[in-house]
């Protein structure tokens, strides 16, 4: 036994630092967890899940536009919001207290309050308590960023998004990212006017041109409105309540909400950082080796704190890579090569591996396959929409390095191919399954 008060104390209790409490504790580490807000952190509180559940309950709105052409009379289709934040709060309610049973399961104490670190192995809590750890781990995740414009307190971000007392009529949501993209589609399918405005003139950078190119085509056609090269100058409260926003690039906006999402950054102020001689990088992240450690060896940090991939399964898994590491015979490091990202976007992106420009550059000579096609729900249904797999294939070795989709249920289709792309299988291997019919997912071995 170490003559700490702890073996770990880890500050934060998202999905990184839930998972890193209940290993190390599991491996017989005394633990201790802080959190100052709800234990679940972004991910299950205020981020991918409670997103989900919105995206869910968009999607009924053409569900039930398309049910008629299935033989379905569905005569009331009124929307109300407040039905479904109230039960989507809810639902995020049950899970904070499912991860608070798992910390008590695992024999992980938690603590509700800020901790901020006082030294090597010292943890201050807000209560003037400070504790002795062995390790530190901070797992603290990250915020969204505000840039500095006149009247920015009008503006909502991802945090408040799910709050909001009535369905905005206009919403302007700033940003071409993930979250600014996700709630476009979540917004209009509930039926706000939506207007989204970004700084280049580009949506998803990052992501494979074409789907884009497909995503904002079909955003454009659905009614959402593209303000490209564009920002704000100021936005300001009217005496009805709307918000004028007065604009550079484009012309001036009015709305009864604005969200921005451009961006997060890493949660490190006044965490003692400083202090402790723990190094930050020039976003403000935690920097960190390999291992996870930091600049001071008995302090470690994972997930969006250190800003290498912001996802949560990330997270998850460098808590787990870590607290094997540090409390049993583990690895330290993790793979992150092959990591699916998807865009629940309306329809949505998922993509595993090389976009087609950086196979390009990193191999010269490339193949690629595409699949353009409307999928067959679709077609009976009368919906214009056409869904778009593409394969990236390094010619040299006909590895497949890259797919690419954009339809219905993309990320769930994706997320099995993607096991085909980290296990470096061939196209040859894509084209000798026989494809599952009818489905959608039959494209990705039938492309030539
Ligand atoms: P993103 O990093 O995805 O996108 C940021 C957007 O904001 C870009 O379009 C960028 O423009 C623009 N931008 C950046 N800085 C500024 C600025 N100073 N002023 C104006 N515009 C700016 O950010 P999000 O906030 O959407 O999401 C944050 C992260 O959260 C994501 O990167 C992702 O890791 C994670 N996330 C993941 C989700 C998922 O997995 N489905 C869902 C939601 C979030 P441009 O690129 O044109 O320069």
């Amino acid at each position: 036994m170490s003559g700490y008060d702890y073996d770990l104390f880890v500050i934060g209790a998202g999905s990184g630092g839930v998972r890193a409490s209940r290993i190390a504790a599991g491996h017989g580490a005394r633990v201790a967890v802080a959190e100052e807000f709800r234990v679940g952190g972004t991910c299950v509180i205020r981020g991918c899940v409670p997103k989900k559940l919105l995206v869910y309950g968009a999607h009924f709105a053409e569900d039930l536009n398309d049910a008629a052409m299935f033989g379905w009379d569905v005569p009331v289709k009124r929307f109300d919001w407040n039905v479904l934040r109230d039960n989507v709060l809810a639902e995020v309610t049950r899970l904070e207290g499912l991860y608070g049973q798992t910390l008590a399961n695992n024999k992980v104490e938690t603590i509700l309050e800020r901790a901020t670190i006082a030294g090597p192995n010292l943890v201050r809590l807000a209560s003037g308590r400070t504790v002795s750890a062995g390790k530190i781990l901070i797992a603290t995740g990250a915020r969204p960023f505000l840039p500095e414009v006149e009247g920015i307190e009008h503006a909502i971000t991802s945090n408040e998004v799910f709050l909001l007392e009535t369905l905005p009529k206009r919403i302007v949501i700033v940003g071409g990212g993930y979250i600014a993209n996700e709630f476009a589609g979540i917004f209009h399918q509930f039926g706000s006017h939506v207007t989204l405005v970004n700084r280049s003139d580009t949506i998803l950078r990052g992501y494979d041109q074409a789907m884009r190119d497909r995503l904002l085509q079909i955003s454009i056609a659905k009614g959402i409105d593209f303000k490209f090269n564009a920002s704000f100058r100021s936005i300001e409260e009217t005496e009805d309540g709307t918000l004028h926003m007065t604009m550079q690039g484009c012309d001036d906006l009015a709305g009864d909400a604005v969200l921005f999402a451009v961006g997060r950054k890493p949660n490190i102020d006044n965490l003692g950082l400083e202090q402790a001689g723990v190094d930050v990088g020039e976003r403000g992240e935690i920097k960190v080796d390999k291992a996870n450690r930091t600049s001071v060896p008995s302090i470690f940090a994972i997930g969006d704190v250190t800003d290498r991939i912001q996802l949560t399964p990330v997270a998850i898994r460098e808590g787990h890579a870590f607290a094997d590491a540090q409390f049993g015979n583990g690895a330290a490091e993790i793979d992150y090569g092959c990591v699916p990202h998807a865009v629940f976007s309306h329809p949505p992106i998922a993509s595993v591996g090389l976009t087609e420009s950086d196979a390009r550059n990193r191999f010269g000579t490339i193949k690629t396959y595409t699949s353009d096609f409307r999928a067959m729900k679709n077609v009976l249904a009368g919906r214009n929409e056409r869904s778009l797999y593409k394969l990236v294939v390094d010619e040299a070795t006909d590895r497949v390095v890259g797919i690419h989709m954009i339809g219905p249920d993309a990320p769930e289709i994706l997320q099995a191919a993607a096991i085909a792309v980290k296990a470096g299988l061939k196209k040859a291997d894509f084209d000798a399954t026989v494809a599952l019919h009818p489905t959608m997912a039959e494209e990705l071995v039938l492309m030539r």
